[in-house]
């Protein structure tokens, strides 16, 4: 493991003998690009934005959730990079554990990258580093373009996540209301919660 193992964070914050999230490494090349938001159920309610970017998943936490409304800016906090296997994360992480609580693939699917200079993609990786980053989702839940704009000083976490306006905007939806169910199993954070266990396949 390197100094520059991008998931080392990720895994220091981890006791791989206590929880059931994926200790990483295992996870397939992706066919396209995609994302994926995890209602958190933890000692606050959050949802992960996590999309892929060079074999990793680059994570916001949204207080809020995504909003469909451009005029809605909600904050994205930025937090350590996940491995791609998280993507399928559903379950309960333990009591004393980090991020205890419980998780629920919320939405996932595909997105394509929207930022362009001079004709040409400006790579996803080169979009983080200018804190400027516009994306085509294609999930489940949410559609259309999303853009994500650093805000403060650069070794601030905090990001603005903002519904583009285009004609999958929608002013008058509340997907965080009126579709809480996991995309993954169709079921609330309730039943996971009472059920426990995880539907990844890893244990
Ligand atoms: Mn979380």
């Amino acid at each position: 493991m390197t100094k520059n193992d991008p998931l080392k964070a990720y895994r220091e914050k981890r006791d791989f003998r206590r929880t059931t999230e994926p200790a990483g490494g295992k996870g397939k090349p992706w066919a396209q690009p995609g994302f994926v938001i995890q209602k958190h159920a933890a000692s606050t309610l959050h949802y992960d934005l996590r999309i892929e970017v060079g074999g990793r998943l680059k994570s916001w936490a949204v207080p809020k959730g995504p909003s469909t409304n451009p005029k809605d800016k909600r904050l994205a906090v930025a937090t350590e990079d996940h491995p791609l296997d998280y993507a399928d994360f559903e379950g309960v992480i333990p009591e004393g554990e980090y991020g205890a609580g419980t998780v629920l693939v919320w939405d996932s699917g595909s997105y394509r990258n929207l930022r362009e200079k001079a004709g040409q993609e400006v790579p996803m990786e080169q979009a983080i580093d200018d804190g400027h980053i516009a994306i085509w989702l294609e999930g489940n839940k949410l559609k259309g373009g999303y853009a994500l704009i650093h805000t403060g000083k650069a070794a601030e976490k905090r990001w603005l996540l903002v519904k583009m306006d285009d004609e999958k905007a929608d002013a008058g939806a509340n997907l965080v209301a009126t579709r809480p169910e996991s995309v993954l199993s169709g079921r609330t954070i309730e039943e996971i919660a009472r059920q426990g266990g995880n539907r990844s396949g890893t244990g």
